[in-house]
């Protein structure tokens, strides 16, 4: 049987795909259609004797490096300059890429992820447009959501975050579109390097207190938000734009063998928020009246964000392991849904 997903771009959703490579004793299981090149579209792979296809606007394989990857989103990642409201979602099983796509390695130069380049290329951009008479502010923001609580990655006191408590941080949206999380840390930045020392300071975060739950950081949605004011003094023009950058928490299933207590309830609000995060996508696809934004803390906080004349790019990143052949064909047919 052969499972086919057939190449359609709805609206505004764009869906990419990215194989990482092998580590060192692991075997590969994913082929691509047309070998040699580590740009194209389609992606095969065999499991329990069958095989499964699927088509995406993009694959990029084992070889793609990280410009290769930022080469294929730099005019989305522009368009926040333009006014434009933009996410860009990471989705897979832990190990599949996720955190090396959006945020690599920013200390080693061709390790750098989506968002240190892309906040680099958005610094540069607007440099060169003072010229033309415009002026930006900007504004950054970083948060996590661990079952469906909010913590704040930038709060200087770190130690409700290490408490592990605060889910006093509430969502909501002004009549303007605009987003407030109550008491969440808004950073003015004006430079590349001030934003950088940000993404330094909430990785601190995320990693404090995680002793215990070593791989905690893997079961939260992790995102980063740039808000960018735009005055043209010239033309009168004004733009608003954001940039959302979201690594996804993990999106294995349970595992047979038994998750019970807190790390069961965990995992059901992974799944549930994933499946919510599926749901209005498909139904922003399908220009449904009704998008359930409001059944998870990540759809209603990014709610002014997706649909209408936004921009939304999914990243499916996938490990090429034979063991992990099964959550590939998951994450594959999520993003088969959304594409
Ligand atoms: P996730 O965030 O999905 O759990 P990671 O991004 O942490 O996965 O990746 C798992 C491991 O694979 C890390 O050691 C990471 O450095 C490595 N890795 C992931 N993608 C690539 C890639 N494209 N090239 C080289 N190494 C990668
Ligand atoms: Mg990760």
């Amino acid at each position: 049987k052969l499972h086919n997903t057939i190449l359609e771009l709805k609206g505004n959703i764009r869906v990419f795909c990215r194989v990482r490579p092998l580590l060192s004793n692991e075997s590969g299981a994913i082929s691509y259609p047309k070998s040699g090149e580590n740009l194209g579209h389609g992606i095969e792979l065999t499991h329990n004797a069958q095989m499964y296809a699927f088509t995406f606007d993009k694959v990029f394989d084992q070889l793609a490096s990280q410009e290769d990857v930022f080469i294929e989103i730099s005019q989305l990642v522009q368009s926040a300059l333009d006014g434009y409201k933009v996410c860009i979602f990471a989705y897979g099983q832990t190990g599949s890429g996720k955190t090396y796509t959006m945020m690599g390695k920013p200390e080693i130069h061709d390790q750098k992820g989506l968002i240190p380049r892309s906040l680099e290329q958005i610094f540069q951009t607007s440099q060169t447009l003072v010229s033309q008479g415009w002026k930006y502010n900007m504004q950054a923001s970083m948060l996590e959501i661990y079952n469906e609580t909010i913590r704040d990655l930038l709060a200087n006191n770190r130690t409700s975050i290490q408490d592990g408590g605060v889910s006093k941080y509430s969502i909501k949206h002004d009549t303007n579109g605009n987003t407030h999380v109550s008491d969440l840390t808004i950073v003015d930045v004006s430079s590349f390097n001030e934003v950088s020392s940000l993404l330094k300071r909430a990785a601190q975060s995320r990693s404090v207190g995680r002793t215990q739950m070593n791989e905690e950081s893997s079961r939260s949605h992790c995102v980063f938000t740039l808000r960018i004011f735009g005055v043209n003094e010239g033309t009168d023009q004004q733009v608003e734009g954001v940039l959302n950058l979201i690594d996804l928490a993990g999106s294995e299933r349970l595992n047979k063998s038994g998750a019970t207590g807190d790390r069961l309830k965990e995992t059901q609000a992974i799944n549930k928020s994933l499946s919510c995060l599926s749901d209005v996508i498909f139904s922003i696809a399908k220009k449904d009246e009704h998008v359930p934004f409001r059944n998870s803390k990540l759809t209603y906080l990014l709610q002014p964000c997706l649909g209408g004349d936004s921009k939304t790019l999914m990243f499916v990143n996938l490990s090429p392991e034979v063991s992990s052949t099964g959550e590939s064909i998951c994450s594959l047919r999520f993003a088969a849904r959304v594409n």
